[in-house]
């Protein structure tokens, strides 16, 4: 098997190319443009004309300071759409905890509506009108439906791929590269694992059991039984009942249950969670086959993941964008090189004692992130195990050749 390219198109810019060339072709060096052509340079071999190509990215939350900046995204619809394709960027929508709501009363996590959601993409500077093409959630317009496909994982039997995205051609990951909480790291495998999931799907990555209620805790006011979708909640005796044959596993009980009463039977261990998205990673991109691409952004890599209404200053500076057909060696690229890089001073990552360039840091951040939480030092996330998994299922190899590619205009040493 031959070892996967990495194409790494970095941030910094040599100050020599200042004199060296001509202002008219300074843009060329910006990594907007060089997204632009990697995206090119990926999907050239595989892009028929009138293709239709999921952009899948994180639209970011009301209180995200770090997502994709909408330019890098209009600069790759641009690309496909000189490539002959036609683009569209998605998201998906999320249920499965409580509202909460700032002092304004707007809610913080959008997602498990369309209405809010599609709102905050466009506070985000994601529209139909900013992108140049449409611009959904995947699994619109509640989450509901998915494209079932079977896959023989060790706990994954089944993905649920949200429709709009099944329904592509082809499929490009646009991750923003960045730690994780419960993964350590957030990049294609989430991007895709997780975030091209229906509602369903994510359910089955966080769970290992159906979804139950704490009698103790249900105080009947029946909240439940008029949002779910399909009857599958009862009244018994003053308490919600569900009917686990009817239930969709969809959560959409939880976002209204106001004294938190649903519980799931067990909790899979972040381990268990890792290879849960790693797994559904792997069916999701194998339904895909050779029509799947990943591009992974390595600028604004902050210690907690695109949803976090606080993320503090970014562990590492700005790197780069990396892409490839191969999305484990991808993020086993970027993990590499964040690792390698010196760390920020004020970030997480000097908090965490990793500013050494060597240092591990993705693990380190993600396990003092959770010392910090109440009643939960047990949990030590491991980038090892998803990136593990994902080359188990055959998904790709950590192995990887990392190739620096530069778009922009050459410098020669005439324009002196
Ligand atoms: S919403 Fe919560 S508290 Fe109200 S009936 Fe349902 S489970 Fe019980
Ligand atoms: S009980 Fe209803 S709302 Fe709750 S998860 Fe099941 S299907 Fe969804």
């Amino acid at each position: 098997m031959s070892v996967p390219e990495v194409y790494f198109a970095e941030a910094h810019v040599p100050i020599e190319y200042i004199p060296r060339v001509p202002p008219t072709k300074w843009y060329t060096h910006s990594l907007i443009y060089q997204t632009k052509e990697l995206a090119g340079k990926l999907l050239s071999d595989i892009i028929n004309l009138k293709d239709s190509v999921a952009v899948k990215i994180h639209f970011g939350e009301r209180y995200s300071q770090y997502y994709i900046r909408p330019a890098y995204v209009r600069k790759v619809i641009d690309k496909i759409k000189e490539l002959g394709g036609k683009p569209f960027v998605c998201d998906t929508l999320f249920s499965g905890s409580k509202v909460l709501r700032d002092d304004a009363g707007e809610p913080i996590w959008t997602r498990r509506s369309l209405k809010e959601g599609l709102e905050t993409a466009a506070m985000n500077g994601f529209t139909n009108e900013t992108m140049g093409c449409p611009v959904i959630f995947a699994d619109a317009p509640e989450g509901f439906q998915s494209i079932k496909r079977s896959f023989n994982g060790k706990y994954i039997k089944k993905v649920y791929i949200a429709p709009a995205i099944a329904e592509a051609d082809i499929l490009l990951s646009l991750a923003h590269f960045k730690c994780h909480d419960c993964m350590a790291v957030g990049g294609t495998l989430k991007n895709i694992g997780v975030g091209c999931s229906s509602k369903q799907g994510k359910w089955w990555i966080h769970h290992s059991s159906k979804l139950g209620v704490d009698k103790s805790k249900c105080t009947g006011c029946g909240e439940c039984v008029s949002v779910c979708p399909v009857s599958a909640i009862e009244m018994h005796q003053g308490k919600a009942f569900i009917i686990a044959k009817k239930c969709i596993d969809c959560a959409t009980c939880i976002d209204h249950c106001e004294p938190v009463a649903f519980t799931s039977k067990t909790f899979p261990t972040i381990e268990e969670q890792e290879t849960r998205i790693a797994e559904t990673a792997a069916g999701i991109i194998d339904y895909f086959k050779e029509k799947a691409v990943f591009i992974n952004l390595a600028i604004d890599i902050a210690p907690l993941c695109d949803c976090d209404p606080y993320q503090g200053v970014p562990i590492v500076p700005d790197l780069g964008v990396l892409a490839s057909k191969d999305p484990v060696a991808l993020d086993r690229a970027c993990i590499d090189i964040v690792n390698a890089s010196p760390g920020i001073p004020g970030s997480m990552a000097e908090t965490a004692k990793a500013l050494t360039p060597g240092t591990e840091k993705f693990n380190t951040v993600a396990k003092m992130r959770w010392n910090a939480t109440p009643g939960a030092k047990h949990v030590t996330p491991d980038w090892r195990v998803m990136l593990t998994t994902a080359e188990k299922a055959e998904l790709g190899t950590q192995s990887y050749k990392l190739i620096k590619v530069n778009f922009g205009y050459p410098p020669t040493k005439n324009n002196l």
